[in-house]
């Protein structure tokens, strides 16, 4: 193989991956773990169109469905709860990969398919992205001297490079605290990108996203790179398009994005006080109730995966993106 740029490796190996056989095999995303994960989301989506005007027809736009859990979840509990927002509303889901979309198609067989935000049409719209940007490309800068290099991948190892002049622009850093020889900085252009476009729609109609990923919530050094093949760590380099590769989420350069392009940024939040604050323990119990001992048991501790801090409550944040001066959404009061 010639030499890649990190990013180009990334998504090689990531188009690859999610094109081939089940993915999930490899790792637990929260749908897949709770299914009142994607009820309390599809009652957040609700709550969100009322607080709109109950805009009509609505888009329920959802980014990176996975297996379309998700989705299939919350349309549930959408018509059960908010039967006016069922009938008002349309699903569009935003997936690469054929393989995924063949699956989401047998949970979700009215919805349409887009490669991009692109084709969506201009609508008012609920959108919903859970563990979405982790899976899109980074590039690795590391600090040398005054300056930085960037990570390239030549033969499943990791070379530098001098980096591009002018991309220091793009890398943060604080003034107060310089960068140390060996500081590793991450950009996720596609990333920063998709929240662009999310809020420049926001600045055009109503809506509101609601982003759920693991990351932390202020911008830090460090290499964050990881793969996960059948359940387990892996090289990330090794064997491209056997193994998931994720990196963490940059919420503060992602709010700073959807800001200066014309939108509102709420949180981040940590997932398990969202959670908790839509319902997520009382909605467990209630499904809880009239089971057998051990099913109960089965449903509270998956409740408690997703919301407990020293489980995915902290690690994982939730971020919500509004036009200007719109409401706070629900779960995201101070
Ligand atoms: N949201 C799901 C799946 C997360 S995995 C869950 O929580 O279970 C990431 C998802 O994003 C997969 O569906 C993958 O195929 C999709 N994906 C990855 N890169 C993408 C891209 N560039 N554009 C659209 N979808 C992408």
């Amino acid at each position: 193989m010639p030499a890649e740029r990190l990013d180009h490796f990334m998504a090689r190996a990531n188009a690859a991956y999610y094109a081939g056989r089940d993915p999930f095999a490899d790792f637990t995303t929260s749908p897949e773990i709770s299914q009142v994960f994607g009820e309390v989301l599809g009652l957040w989506a609700a709550v969100t169109w009322i607080g709109l005007g109950k805009p009509t027809p609505v888009l329920l736009i959802e980014a990176g469905p996975g297996r379309g859990t998700l989705m299939a979840d919350a349309l549930r509990a959408i018509r059960q709860a908010v039967p006016d927002f069922a009938a008002a509303l349309q699903v569009h889901l935003i997936e690469t990969s054929p393989t995924l979309r063949a699956v989401q198609a047998t949970r979700i067989p009215d919805a349409s398919w887009h490669e991009s935000l692109d084709s969506v049409p201009e609508t008012p719209f609920v959108l919903l992205a859970n563990e979405f940007l982790d899976a899109l490309p980074i590039r690795q800068f590391v600090r040398r001297g005054q300056g930085w290099a960037e990570r390239w991948v030549v033969d499943g190892v990791l070379e530098e490079r001098p980096a591009k002049a002018g991309v220091a622009m793009e890398i943060w850093h604080d003034p107060a605290a310089p960068p140390q020889e060996g500081a590793i900085r991450e950009l996720s252009e596609p990333a920063l990108a998709f929240v662009r476009s999310v809020a420049e729609r926001l600045a055009r109609r109503p809506g509101a996203a609601l982003i759920l990923d693991y990351g932390p919530e202020h911008r830090m050094f460090g290499d964050s790179l990881q793969a996960l093949a059948g359940g387990r760590p892996a090289d990330p380099l090794a064997a491209p398009g056997t193994a998931d590769l994720t990196a963490h989420v940059d919420f503060s350069a992602l709010a700073d994005a959807a800001v200066a392009a014309g939108a509102a940024a709420h949180g981040p939040v940590p997932q398990g006080i969202f959670l908790a604050r839509l319902g997520l323990f009382q909605r467990a119990n209630r499904l809880a109730r009239n089971q057998s001992m051990t099913r109960a048991a089965a449903i509270m501790e998956a409740a408690r995966r997703l919301g407990e801090p020293d489980m995915m409550g902290r690690l994982f944040k939730a971020l919500a993106l509004t036009g200007a001066g719109a409401a706070v959404p629900a779960g995201f009061e101070a």
